[in-house]
């Protein structure tokens, strides 16, 4: 019935997931990609530990507030977290 996220789809709503924002229906969605994919939790928790990270350095007055896209990609950037089956192209550097 339901289609499931494609790993795409399951990073395009992280960022709500983690603000808890997210529709009852899509967090089931995402729920259940993630049961059966251990990369997206894995990736999941490597960014909720960066995000609050990142929280407590912008400071709790910034928690209303769904965190700015450039900020994840800076700080995945920084981190050097390349998200799972996600084909933007190859940028790394050699
Ligand atoms: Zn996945």
């Amino acid at each position: 019935m339901m289609l499931h996220y494609t790993c795409q789809q399951v990073l395009d709503y992280l960022s709500d997931y983690l603000e808890r924002s997210l529709p009852a229906e899509e967090l089931v969605r995402l729920d259940e990609h993630l049961a059966v994919c251990p990369e997206c939790v894995d990736y999941l928790n490597n960014l909720q530990l960066t995000l609050s990270a990142a929280r407590a350095a912008y400071g709790e007055r910034e928690t209303i507030e769904p965190i700015p896209e450039p900020v994840v990609a800076a700080i995945l950037a920084a981190r050097r977290l390349a998200p799972p089956n996600v084909g933007r192209g190859k940028n790394e550097t050699n």
